[in-house]
């Protein structure tokens, strides 16, 4: 039997290129997990279609859908604005879905204080050297934009701490082993089971 019903919101995050994407494409083999997409202003690189990877907005259609709340939390990454779309996330967790957000840490935060019992992730190479050697291997950026990722996951391994659960991934099926692990124990925890507690009382 499967404890806590409940959907649970489990967010992501990673320094870019620490695996968050293959990771989560994994996941997403079970179908009790539900991922949420995106809005970005960011260029699509090549093979990211519209729908799957992100919703691809103008800098205009973005702030529109800022103004009129159409997202649960938003970010500036690396001169461009990320956003995760509130409809979607709202319905499945609704429907007794794990939503997983893969954002980035400041939006993680913001998803944090809307829903304190979310669970936080973030995913870690080993070491810098080793992000660094996938961020050339898989060739998606320039560098100079490679440099800017770079920079900018120094600056998050201060926003570490505030997260739940911290995965190093070395070995890619051990990496899902954990997360998979992590989300299982999270719908074990006493505060997600008050309801059962209280039915078995009833007995
Ligand atoms: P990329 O350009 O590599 O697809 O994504 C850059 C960063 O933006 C990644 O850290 C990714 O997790 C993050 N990101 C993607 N979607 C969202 C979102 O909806 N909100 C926030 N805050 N970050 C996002």
């Amino acid at each position: 039997m499967q404890n806590s019903h409940k959907g649970i919101l489990i967010v992501i995050s990673g320094f870019s290129g620490s695996g968050k994407g293959t990771v989560i494409h994994e996941l997403m083999k079970n179908p009790r997990y539900a991922l949420s997409i995106s809005a970005t202003t960011r260029k699509p690189r090549v093979g990211e279609e519209e729908g799957v990877h992100y919703f691809f907005k103008s800098k205009q259609e973005f702030q529109s859908m800022i103004e009129h709340k159409e997202l649960l939390e938003w970010a500036i990454f690396c001169d461009n604005y990320y956003g995760t779309p509130r409809q979607y996330v709202e319905e499945q967790l609704f429907n007794g879905k794990d939503v997983i957000l893969e954002i980035e840490v400041q939006g993680a935060l913001q998803i944090k204080e809307i829903f304190p019992e979310c669970v936080l992730v973030f995913l870690t190479p080993p070491s810098f050297d080793i992000l660094r050697q996938r961020l050339e291997q898989r060739k998606t950026e320039n560098a100079s934009i490679i440099e800017k990722r770079l920079y900018r996951a120094k600056e998050e391994l201060e926003f570490m701490y505030d997260y739940d659960y911290i995965v190093i991934n070395d070995i890619l099926s051990e990496t899902i082993i954990n997360v998979k692990n992590i989300i299982q124990a999270e719908h074990c925890k006493t505060a997600r089971n008050q309801i059962f507690i209280e039915k078995l009382k009833g007995e």
